[in-house]
């Protein structure tokens, strides 16, 4: 894939529980590129105990969308840092139709160009074995599955060597239901959307990690 002169623009999408945030933080290892997740922005935001803290903690417990301006005065500032220079993969952006168009605004006034939207297909019954045994290290985020990826020592994380783990509140069976029937409805029309711009790729995201992350660098071509 080719850049142009200025790093590599991707966006991750994809249902939840499709492996998007997994092979964002793979390819920012790899590369050494920012790696923009709206999740953990929101998070993060949540943790902060604010009113509008408080807001968006409901909105993500009940697997609810936040508003498109909120998200998008968040996006838009965060990829004026410095980190963003050099690229960046966004992960969880843009989750509606809106948020597409504001992004591909927002970049052409930059002269950046998005060098692939690439859509992890991954059935629904896969996503919802995936997301409910799936948990990470509070040190380092590194995430592990009760199933498909345990610590090579139990309670250890491989990565930091940190033996606290957390689970998303989000991540539970009623919430995800909520999640899957928002992304069809309002985050799946995004697919066709940029189909026609020409950028969209699609891969296979049932198999490993590392069978993945093989075909996502063919993709970009690294
Ligand atoms: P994620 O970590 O990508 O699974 O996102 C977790 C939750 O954050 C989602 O279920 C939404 O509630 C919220 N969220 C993340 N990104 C967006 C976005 N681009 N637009 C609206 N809500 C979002």
């Amino acid at each position: 894939m080719s850049k142009d002169g200025m790093g590599l623009h991707v966006v991750f999408t994809g249902a939840p529980g499709c492996g998007k945030g997994t092979q964002a933080r793979r390819l920012k290892e790899k590369l050494g590129i920012c790696h923009l997740s709206t999740g953990e922005m929101l998070r993060a935001e949540a943790a902060k105990g604010t009113k509008l803290g408080s807001e968006i903690k409901a909105l993500l417990d009940a697997g609810s969308f936040v508003t498109d301006e909120m998200i998008i005065d968040m996006v838009s500032k965060r990829i004026e840092e410095d980190d963003c220079k050099n690229g960046f993969i966004l992960d969880g952006f843009p989750r509606t139709l809106p948020q597409a168009e504001i992004l591909e605004k927002m970049l052409a006034d930059k002269g950046i160009k998005l060098d692939a939207v690439i859509e992890i297909q991954v059935p629904d019954e896969i996503i919802m074995e995936r997301i409910l045994g799936r948990y990470a290290c509070m040190t380092c985020g590194e995430g592990y599955h009760d199933k498909f990826h345990k610590p090579k020592v139990y309670g250890v994380c491989d990565k930091c060597g940190g033996t606290d783990f957390y689970r998303r509140i989000d991540d539970n069976r009623t919430t995800v239901q909520n999640r899957l029937v928002n992304y069809r409805a309002l985050t799946y029309p995004t697919i066709p959307y940029f189909e026609k711009k020409g950028v969209l790729r699609c891969v296979d995201g049932t198999g490993t990690i590392e069978a993945t992350g093989k075909k996502v660098d063919a993709i970009l071509g690294l």
